[in-house]
Parts: C-alpha cells; structure tokens; sequence
C-alpha cells in the first residue's frame, strides 16, 4: 500500500489524546507508514485510567471484554486479576501496551492541545499547543475522549473552604488519606456511587449530597478465575465476535421477549436472576423494551426500588435513595459493591438537596438551606461536560476559519459521529452521533480507528488528499439519530447523554441509539460506496461544496 504522503513538511496526523483512543490511533496510522504525533495534556497515557484515581474506581464492562481486541498476541499474554480490574489495573494495561507497541516515542505528555486551525491555502491544519508547539498536519485526529472535560460545580464560597477539595476525574497522583477525616462527596452518578462506600470504610463521618436518586445495579465483582480466563484465552477470537455482533459490543445474548408479554411471577424470577447475576448487562438485557415502553420499564424500575427498600435499614433513607423521576437506564446505569448498603453505616450520612438545596459554601463546609455541615475535605463527583465538552474546549476551525463551537452552537452536528461538514481531513473518535458511550468503548474506539485508517489507506491508493462530510449527509445522519432517540425514553431525563448537566448546553440526545453492529455494518456501506456521502478530492484547499 501506498503511505499518504506528507507533500508540504510537518506530519502526517496529529493525534490529541493518549488515551484508548490516541494509543491505538497512533498504533495503527504508524504502520500505514504515516508520520504521527500525539499531544497528551497530562503527564502519562491513560486517559480516563490515568485521570480518575478515585477509591473503588473500576471499569463496568469486564475486564476481558474491556480490553484491545487488536493484537491476539496481547490478548494471551496479559491477564486480568478481577471481573472489573481496578484502576491501576487498567492504568497498567495501558502503559504495557504503549511499551510493547513502542508508542512513546510519538506521544509528547503535559501538553494541551488548544487550538486547530484548516489553512485552506495549503489545505493542513494547523495545531497548537499551550507548550508553543505550533505543527502542521494533513489530518487531525480528536482522540480527546468522550468524558474527559470535568464539570465542578459553581457554588459560591468555594475557594473559602478551609479543607481541601477534590474532583474524582482529576485525583491527585499520590492518593487521599480520609482517615479520621469528614468527607462530604457531591454527587451520586457512577463516580460517587464507585467511591462512597470505599471512603465511608476510611472517613469517620461521611455526608452524601443527593441531588437525584440513581439506579444502581450490583456488580458482583470477584476474583477472575484463572481456569475463566483460560477458557476465554483458547478462543478469545469467539467472544470478541459476539460483542462486536451485539448492541451494546459486549457479548450478551439479545433478549427477544417483552417485559409484558411475560407473566407477572416469571418477569420477577429474571428480574431476580439478572440481579444475582449483576453486571450491566443483568437487569438491562431481561426483556428487549425496556427502553423503548414506559410500562415495561416501569417493572424494572419497581424491582430496582424494591430492592433498595430490602436493603436500607431505615425507610425514610431508603425514600430518598429511590430514583422516581426519570425511567431506568434512560441515564447510564451504575454498577456498585455495597452502595445502598452504605447508608446502613452510622458514619453515613444523606442529605437530599432537593429538600434543602447547596446554599454555598463555608470555610467550614456546606451549608444547606436546613443547616451547615462541617467538613475536612469536599469530594466532587460531580461528572462531565460530556462528548462535546472535550472537542469544544479546543479553538477549532475549519473552513473560513469558522469556529466548531459556532457550528454546534445548537447541538453537535456530525456524519456517522466521526466527522464534520466544513472540516475537512479531521476525525474525531467516538464523537457525537456515534454509539461511543452506549457501548463498551475500547470496541467502539477500535472500530473507529479502523475505518479512519482504512480510509487513509483508500486516499493514499487513489491519491486523494482531503475528506470531508457532506452537508447533506450529514443532516440526513442528524435526523436519523435524533428519530432513533426520541423513540427511546432517553429524552425523558435529564442526563449527561442529553447534556441536561450542564447549564446552558442544547438539549440534545448525544450518542448514537441504533446499536453497535448496525452503526459498523452502515460505516462499512459507507466505505465500500466509496465513501458515500463524502467529498474526497485531490486538493483540500478547494471548497468542495
Ligand atoms: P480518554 O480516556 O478520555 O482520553 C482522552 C485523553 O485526551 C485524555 O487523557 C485527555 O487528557 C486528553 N485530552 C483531552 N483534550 C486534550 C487536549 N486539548 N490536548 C491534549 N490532550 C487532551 N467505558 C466503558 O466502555 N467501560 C467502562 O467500564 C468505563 N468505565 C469508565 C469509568 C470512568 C471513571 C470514566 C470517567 C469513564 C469510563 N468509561 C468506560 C468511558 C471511558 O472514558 C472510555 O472507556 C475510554 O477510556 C475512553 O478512551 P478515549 O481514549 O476515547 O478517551
Ligand atoms: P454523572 O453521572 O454525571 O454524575 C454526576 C452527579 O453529580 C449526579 O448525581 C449529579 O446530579 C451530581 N451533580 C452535578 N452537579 C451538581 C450540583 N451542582 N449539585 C449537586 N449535585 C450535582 O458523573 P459521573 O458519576 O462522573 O459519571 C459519568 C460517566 O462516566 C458515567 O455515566 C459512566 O459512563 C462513566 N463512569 C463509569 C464508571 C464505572 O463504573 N466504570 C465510573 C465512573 C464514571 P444530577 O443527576 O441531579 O445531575
């Protein structure tokens, strides 16, 4: 095959982030023959691993599905201690993989990326860096994660707390010691839910500040059994097609029945062997409506809410503890070791802010509109500007030097989630309109890497020197995510998936709902077409339109 070639000096790609994404975007753009560089903005690779260090942080996918499926080699050789590995298990994954695929010496960390400018003169874009780097590159590559842009809420008094503060997607390298601490943590998304019964093992008092109620399923985590793991290893290749060929890019069998169509007693017995079986592909995969008909999600929600009855001592916590207003799994289920549990503990205490509302903050803690409450140290699990927040934080422009934010000013407009009208020669992973984080994500990642790197290879085969979406395909792909979304209950809550966290941010439903294998199958088309609905052409500096 024919390397692009880089015809006017600098690189080939720039690639902005290390982490799942930029590691094997850079793995796989290197052995096209093309020049790459990744800029990284914290000081190693990562991603999420290397950034979210907080206590009991773990994947929810398990451990040998979350995982590169691109080099069977790597598949045999490393090996998983738990379900979900913890943090600094992935953490080491990931760092093994940059050494044994040599990957440094092309990742340049503790640089920011801030601005990526299109020179329709020499049709390169242009990238900056908060370092001075200025390069140029025919193609860039947001490899910037779809939840890296941490949200802290702007609560007045802030900078007046006398204890220090923490935000679980920027934990310090060196750990927190909570012992003999009073913790209060803000927030009950997967974040809290992960850290609180760790931190309420360690503190000596621990106050939750509930803004909504959450369903959370159990993880039931465990030792990975090593003869598991061996029989997984002997025919890797067979689970990574089941999960390539199911919604979710985790290998699960799809139910076919409805929630309604099933007896009143048989739906509880699965509902009861979802829940022992736990996971997030216990109670979300019994019946195939769930997230389509309220009634049939409404039986899940009330066997969720039961079981947190049965599990908090006190009924008046466990009423607060019970998510009512938004159906389940419209916003990410959580996955949990003892969460609901946790509030059985005297050193735990909850605080529901829809009750008594965040007045601000004191030198001594949070004071509420019922009282303050005095704390050491303020945990923040308070999430992300999701999907769009990290592409957005970055001074991107493409033709005319028109700024991406002002093209999405009412919402992300992409064809098929991996590039953008007007911006010629750039990718974005797992962007918005893609099935990214409806998915299990390092599949989502691969598959996109792939169909941007055969998509080089197509270019470089036919000379062809710049992509770029078509306005039309891309509203037609706009239309047909927002129509799969809004005949989903997704709209109803008021979740990251709809920006709904962040004030000022368009209400609009953010991934991709149609499912992995049929998002592959329609890139596939779509590169076998010739990359229909794309313009290619020889020279990138003239406007196709
Ligand atoms: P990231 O890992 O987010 O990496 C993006 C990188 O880009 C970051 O290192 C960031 O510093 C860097 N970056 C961003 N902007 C710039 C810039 N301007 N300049 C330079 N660098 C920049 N998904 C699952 O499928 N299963 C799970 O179990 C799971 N668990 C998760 C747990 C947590 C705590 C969180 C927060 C997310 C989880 N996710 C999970 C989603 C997770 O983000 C993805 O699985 C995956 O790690 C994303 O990889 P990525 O490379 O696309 O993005
Ligand atoms: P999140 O799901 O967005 O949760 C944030 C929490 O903070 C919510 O409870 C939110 O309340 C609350 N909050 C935000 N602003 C607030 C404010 N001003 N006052 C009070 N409360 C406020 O974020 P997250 O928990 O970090 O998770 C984000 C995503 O990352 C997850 O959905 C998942 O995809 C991924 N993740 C996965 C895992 C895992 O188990 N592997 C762990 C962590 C994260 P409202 O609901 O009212 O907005």
């Amino acid at each position: 095959m024919n390397a692009p070639t880089d015809r006017a000096g600098g690189l080939d790609v720039v690639v902005v982030g290390a982490g799942f994404g930029g590691l094997y975007a850079l793995h796989r753009l290197r052995g096209l023959g093309l020049s790459v560089r990744v800029y990284e903005a914290g000081s190693g690779v990562g991603g999420t691993w290397f950034w979210n260090r907080y206590p009991g942080a773990r994947c929810d996918v398990e451990s040998l599905e979350y995982s590169y499926s691109f080099s069977p080699e790597l598949e045999q050789e490393w090996d998983w201690s738990e379900r979900y590995a913890p943090q600094p298990e992935i953490l080491r994954y990931i760092n093994h993989v940059a050494d044994r695929f040599d990957l440094r010496r092309d990742i340049q960390v503790d640089t920011r990326v801030t601005a990526a400018a299109f020179d329709e003169t020499s049709g390169r874009w242009r990238i900056t860096t908060d370092r001075g780097d200025d390069v140029s590159a025919r193609f860039c590559v947001m490899a910037t994660g779809c939840l890296s842009a941490v949200t802290t809420p702007d609560i007045q008094g802030l900078s007046s707390f006398r204890g220090d503060w923490f935000h679980t997607g920027q934990w310090p390298h060196e750990g927190v010691d909570f012992s003999g601490q009073r913790v209060g943590v803000v927030g009950t998304g997967s974040s809290g839910i992960q850290s609180i019964p760790v931190i309420a093992q360690q503190a000596s008092h621990v106050v939750v500040f509930q803004r909504t109620p959450n369903f959370s399923l159990p993880a039931r985590n465990e030792p990975l059994a090593p003869a598991t793991q061996a029989e997984v290893k002997a025919d890797y290749g067979a689970l990574r097609d089941a999960a390539r060929s199911s919604f979710s890019a985790i290998a699960v069998a799809p139910p076919t029945e409805m929630a309604m169509e099933v007896e009143p007693d048989e739906r509880q017995r699965r509902y009861e062997a979802a829940w022992a079986r736990g996971g997030l592909m216990s109670v979300t995969t019994t019946f195939r409506d769930l997230i389509l008909d309220e009634a049939a999600n409404d039986t899940a929600a009330d066997f969720i809410r039961s079981k947190i009855r049965e599990t908090v001592d006190d009924p008046e916590v466990a009423r607060v503890l019970t998510p009512t207003d938004h159906p389940f799994a419209t916003k990410r289920p959580c996955l949990d070791t003892g969460y609901f549990e946790t509030f059985n503990r005297d050193n735990v205490t909850l605080v529901d802010l829809r009750q008594t509302p965040i007045t601000e903050i004191v030198p001594s803690g949070i004071r509420t509109t019922a009282a303050v409450h005095e704390l050491d140290c303020i945990v923040f699990a308070t999430g992300f500007d999701a999907m769009t927040g990290p592409l957005l934080r970055v001074d991107i422009r493409g033709r005319g030097r028109r700024p991406l934010s002002d093209k999405w000013s009412a919402g992300p407009r992409t064809y098929l989630g991996i590039a953008t009208a007007g911006f010629p020669n750039l990718f974005i992973l797992t962007g918005p309109g893609s099935p990214s984080v409806l998915s299990n994500m390092v599949m989502a990642i691969e598959q996109h890497v792939d169909w941007i790197a055969d998509c080089m290879s197509f270019m470089a085969a036919n000379e062809l020197d710049a992509i770029e979406a078509t306005v039309e395909a891309e509203d037609t792909w706009v239309d047909h995510v927002n129509q799969l979304a809004n005949a989903t209950l997704f709209p109803r809550a008021n979740s990251w998936y709809m920006g709904a966290n962040v004030p000022g941010k368009p209400r609009v439903f953010l991934p991709y709902v149609g499912g992995f294998p049929q998002y592959r199958s329609t890139c596939d088309d779509v590169a076998a077409d010739g990359y229909r609905g794309f313009r290619l052409t020889v020279s990138p500096a003239a406007d196709p339109r």
